[in-house]
């Protein structure tokens, strides 16, 4: 205790420098404030402005935001003012010297260099944008998105330029809710992946109505295939974007949103600690390898909750948790990070995606590197809220957990309404280390425009438990060519008609209990319908019958985001 009061006077009266004033900066450098009089606090930041809204930077350039001091959501006066820290704009670090416990600066606006003696350091330089080394990438009208001032680049080009065509690279989440914006200002956009599916952090049958989504709303989607090179157009200012298969796209504008990196010129140069993922090493306290030194947010590599890897998550939420941890280990509390579940939401257009925790494609990848994390996995397709009151959306779900213990792993969803809401719920269960029993069990609240009385939360864990169990236990539509299986669809005729799987016998649950003399005993039945729910009412009864079944989790609805994928 003695050492922790020390260092807590210690830290009282120290001076601590932070490198970059936006989200863990600019979090830190308030909460050390919080902790401390008598510390004295500068924050550099190399850009024009302190603690701005770069989430908010796709719906500036949409329009949908219309003033730029919107974005701003501290102002150097302000954070004088109110917190007695001194910012300094337009003031770039360029280096470190750990011997002396110094930091040199650049007074970007009149060259100036000057140094700066810091007892603390927290660096928070964030990520850069990936700008590929592809021929043509210099090409006037093509951007990238990180600061106000390349939103106002982006927004002066549209204009001058009479934007109609624009050529987003990237189908991650600031190319996609760019995208939307563009195409509320009435440009034609073409997204070009190299991945087969939009959205990476989801699993491609959960991004697959998002991708039908995109199309319904005019975009023109390329997936697997890269960027291979940019060229003048013929017309003035117009930019021809070749794939490396060939395609050409001709476009007003370019926007590479392809993934950022971590900054760490700065780190590097003062010989910290970089992970094998290129960002800065920190301890679970935010401490880098030199005790004087913190690091937070994108620049950071950090332990995923589940996994326990080293991963990147470059995300707004863990990076000002992280600088107010920073703040509080620099004043000799004991707080530490936890760890990240990459919970993260997009909206596109009307659609809304949503994930907390690991995919399979992570788990997959796992197996692969010989890391395996046993899992199983359940889809569900419940409503947004009650059927009866008006504007019900479908919520497509997707829970990931352990087979044993029904310990949650992750969790995707996608709809038009209330998706948020309920990966954010089991965002915490996960954080707690719940299991699918917890969802089945957790009180939510209700009213018939915000959920149903069982809510999706609930639906998920019992769909789950009743998998767990034995009740109802799981199939996939990847488990319908096995041989000797069965396949039973349940729906009522019409639907059976307007479309079913090649090999599936139709009998509707009505008539199930009077027909169970036609199925056989000796295979093991496959049951279907259109989402997963009368398909467990007929696995229950053909259990109770001494049938060998099984319930294909998510049903027809399932079927064919995965059909579409194939
Ligand atoms: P930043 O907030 O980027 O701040 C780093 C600052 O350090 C920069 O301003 C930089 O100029 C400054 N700097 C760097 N080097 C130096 C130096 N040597 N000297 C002085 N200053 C320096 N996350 C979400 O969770 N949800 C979203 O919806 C979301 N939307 C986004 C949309 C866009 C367009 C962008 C670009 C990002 C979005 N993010 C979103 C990501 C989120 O903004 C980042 O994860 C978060 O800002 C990272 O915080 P940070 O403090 O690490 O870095």
């Amino acid at each position: 205790m003695d050492n922790i009061s020390t260092k807590k006077e210690q830290s009282k009266k120290s001076r601590i420098l932070i490198v970059g004033g936006v989200a863990g900066g600019a979090s830190c450098a308030a909460r050390l404030r919080r902790l401390s009089e008598d510390a004295e606090i500068i924050v550099f930041e190399r850009g024009p402005y302190v603690s701005f809204a770069n989430c908010g930077l796709p719906y500036y350039v949409g329009n949908m935001i219309t003033q730029e001091k919107s974005l701003l959501v501290a102002t150097p006066e302000l954070f004088s003012k109110r917190f007695n820290i001194e910012v300094r704009v337009q003031s770039e670090v360029l280096a470190i010297d750990r011997e002396k416990r110094d930091i040199k600066i650049k007074n970007v606006t009149n060259g100036e260099i000057y140094t700066e003696k810091y007892d603390f350091l927290v660096l928070a330089p964030g990520s850069s944008p990936i700008k590929p080394p592809l021929p043509g990438i210099d090409l006037p009208g093509i951007f990238t998105l990180r600061s106000i001032p390349d939103s106002n680049h982006i927004k002066d080009w549209m204009v001058e330029k009479n934007v109609k065509r624009a050529v987003i690279i990237g189908g991650g989440f600031i190319g996609l809710e760019t995208t939307e914006n563009l195409a509320k200002r009435g440009v034609g956009v073409t997204i070009i992946e190299m991945l087969p599916q939009v959205m990476p952090p989801v699993d491609p049958e959960i991004a697959e109505p998002l991708q039908e989504h995109l199309k319904a709303n005019g975009v023109i989607l390329h997936l697997s295939d890269g960027v291979a090179k940019f060229e003048p157009g013929p017309i003035h200012d117009t930019i021809i974007v070749t794939t490396k298969s060939g395609a050409k796209f001709e476009c007003e504008m370019v926007l590479l949103a392809v993934g950022v990196r971590p900054e760490i010129s700065l780190a590097k140069q003062a010989g910290l600690e970089i992970g094998a993922l290129g960002g800065i090493r920190v301890t679970n306290q935010m401490q880098t390898s030199d005790e004087n030194i913190w690091a937070v947010g994108d620049a950071v590599e950090v332990q995923d909750f589940i996994t326990g890897e080293w991963s990147l998550i470059p995300l707004a939420g863990p990076a000002n948790r992280q600088g107010r941890i920073a703040a509080d280990v620099i004043m000799g509390r004991k707080s530490s990070f936890r760890g990240v579940q990459g919970t993260m939401v997009c909206k596109v257009f009307n659609m809304v995606v949503a994930a907390t925790g690991v995919s399979e494609k992570t788990l997959l990848r796992l197996k692969t590197d010989g890391k395996e994390i046993p899992y199983e996995k359940i889809y569900l397709h419940p409503g947004s809220h009650a059927s009866y009151y008006p504007g019900a959306k479908t919520i497509t779900m997707k829970l990931i957990y352990g087979p044993k213990d029904g310990r949650i792993l992750g969790v995707q969803a996608i709809g038009e309404d209330g998706v948020e809401k309920r990966i954010d719920v089991i965002a915490m269960a996960i954080h707690k280390h719940g299991t699918v029993y917890d969802l089945e069990e957790a009180e939510l609240c209700y009213a018939p425009q915000f959920g149903t009385a069982k809510d999706a939360v609930n639906f998920a864990g019992m769909v789950a438990g009743n998998a767990m169990r034995g009740d109802s236990p799981a199939a996939h539509w990847s488990n319908v060519k096995e041989p000797g299986k069965f396949i039973l669809d349940v729906r009522e005729p019409s639907e059976f008609k307007a479309g079913h799987f090649e090999s599936a016998v139709n009998i509707p649950l009505p008539t199930l209990r009077n027909t169970l003399h036609d199925l056989p005993k000796d295979k093991e039945i496959l049951v279907y319908c259109g989402v997963g729910q009368r398909s467990y009412y007929a696995t229950r009864i053909l259990r109770l019958n001494g049938f060998q079944a099984r319930s294909i989790s998510g049903g027809m609805m399932t079927y064919k985001s995965l059909k579409n994928l194939s």
